[in-house]
């Protein structure tokens, strides 16, 4: 895997911008140049945006004092009720919605663990991520880059992949132990790159509290205290924006991806023990299992799964309510076993650790996996408070502030009109 620190990037970049006479100065005198000549130009007098992700930050946290810099972001803008997650509850799925406006359906990223008939299996935290082919629909960094922009990216799950033709201009290859500050202060230097090179949109991400409360549950020390980190480097951020004079120049967008549940070891249910488990392959367990039969099978593994059990119910994939806006997608299982919040489905001799005792992927409307939406600067309308929007209309937002024309998309604006100065629907 490359490992090129950003700031060697951004050496590089500087460094072929000098070195090439042609070289474009702005943004828009790069989009002049393309072949496509009648494609928008990304207006370069418009506000930054930064979009945040803090991973399993539940919307509850927010007005708490727990994050006092989240908090002071709130009062200083917008703040939603909450942002309901798109199904499932989980990481990538989540983050690439955020940045697409496609439900997980329609991206194809439809869990961390998937299998495609052609490409095999998908492990969010190897290798294939960096494999555009997983990645469908068009990512907000892509949309602007097409347009004439530049964007950057601080982590984000699918910023390693070319996708839709398009890389990050400055992307970092993911790196949990890199510390929040350092992340910060990377944000910054792309902030402080001559105005030719900076980048008009950057993502910022982090995971210390979904990894604390995995480990220890939602509401632990442990927790709190990766809370109050996350918290340090959000202030560190907003100081030094304001250090550079950029506050009344930056949109800050912070969201989660869903938000988290304290789980007891003991309430688990296992398949294996409803059918025989060389009667179908499983590909992901956990909170939401799912299972495709093998040949022959399939009647008897229905029969024994479909419906509801003790703690968790089956459907075929064909079946699931549709309010998830899921199940079309081939990749997709068969048969998908959704636990009750609280509990997990899994199987024996499946690796699945029954130690962790915070969890997500329940139902998107079960409370605690509400995520968080809060967002200030110069396009918003101060202290406006939103009911519950989904975050499939986080993209076409962001392509708003941009001043750029989204791709596509299972978005709409419609729920953020009331915060924003201009409201033109
Ligand atoms: P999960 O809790 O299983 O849904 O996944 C969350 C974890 O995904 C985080 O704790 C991170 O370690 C990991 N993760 C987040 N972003 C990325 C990324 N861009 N590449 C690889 N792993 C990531
Ligand atoms: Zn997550
Ligand atoms: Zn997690």
């Amino acid at each position: 895997m490359r490992k090129i620190p950003a700031t060697l990037i951004n050496v590089f970049f500087v460094g072929l911008l000098a070195a090439c006479s042609h070289a474009p100065t702005t943004p828009a005198a790069s989009a002049t140049t393309s072949v496509t000549p009648s494609i928008p130009v990304a207006p370069a007098a418009a506000p930054t945006v930064i979009l945040i992700s803090v991973d399993g930050l539940r919307a509850t946290t927010v007005g708490t004092g727990m994050m006092p810099a989240l908090d002071a972001m709130a009062a200083s803008g917008v703040r939603a009720a909450s942002l309901t997650p798109s199904y499932p509850t989980q990481t990538f799925p989540n983050h690439y919605t955020l940045v697409t406006g496609l439900r997980p359906d329609h991206h194809g990223v439809v869990h961390n663990t998937m299998r495609d008939a052609a490409m095999g299996k998908f492990v969010s935290k190897g290798e294939t991520a960096l494999d555009g082919r997983w990645w469908g629909g068009e990512p907000i960094w892509a949309t602007l880059q097409k347009q004439g922009g530049i964007a950057a990216t601080m982590f984000w799950p699918g910023s390693e992949a070319e996708i839709a033709g398009q890389r990050p201009r400055y992307y970092m290859n993911y790196d949990k132990q890199m510390p929040s500050n350092a992340r910060v202060d990377q944000v910054l230097a792309w902030m402080d790159l001559p105005a030719a090179e900076q980048p008009r949109l950057i993502t910022l991400y982090f995971e210390s509290y979904d990894v604390a409360a995995h480990a220890t549950g939602a509401d632990s020390a442990a927790s709190n205290a990766a809370l109050k980190e996350v918290d340090a480097a959000l202030a560190r951020l907003r100081d030094g924006l304001r250090a550079r004079g950029r506050e009344a120049s930056t949109n800050v967008i912070l969201v989660s991806d869903h938000g988290m549940l304290t789980v007891r070891g003991q309430d688990v249910r296992y398949l294996d023990e409803l059918v025989p488990a060389n009667t179908f392959a499983a590909v992901h367990v956990g909170t939401l299992a799912g299972l495709n039969p093998k040949p022959g099978h399939v009647q008897q593994v229905e029969k024994a799964l479909i419906g509801r059990h003790d703690h968790f119910e089956c459907w075929r994939k064909q079946d699931l309510p549709a309010r998830w806006h899921y199940g079309k997608h081939p990749r997709v299982p068969a048969i998908l076993c959704h636990a009750d919040p609280g509990w997990r489905v899994l199987m024996h001799g499946m690796p699945a650790s029954t130690a962790q005792r915070g969890e997500h992927g329940y139902a998107p409307d079960v409370p605690d996996m509400a995520a968080t939406f809060v967002a200030t600067g110069p396009d918003f309308v101060r202290g406006t408070q939103l009911p519950a929007f989904d975050n499939v209309d986080v993209y076409p937002l962001l392509a708003r502030l941009l001043r750029i024309t989204p791709a596509a998309n299972d978005g709409t604006l419609e729920p953020l009109l009331p915060a924003l100065r201009d409201a033109t629907p």
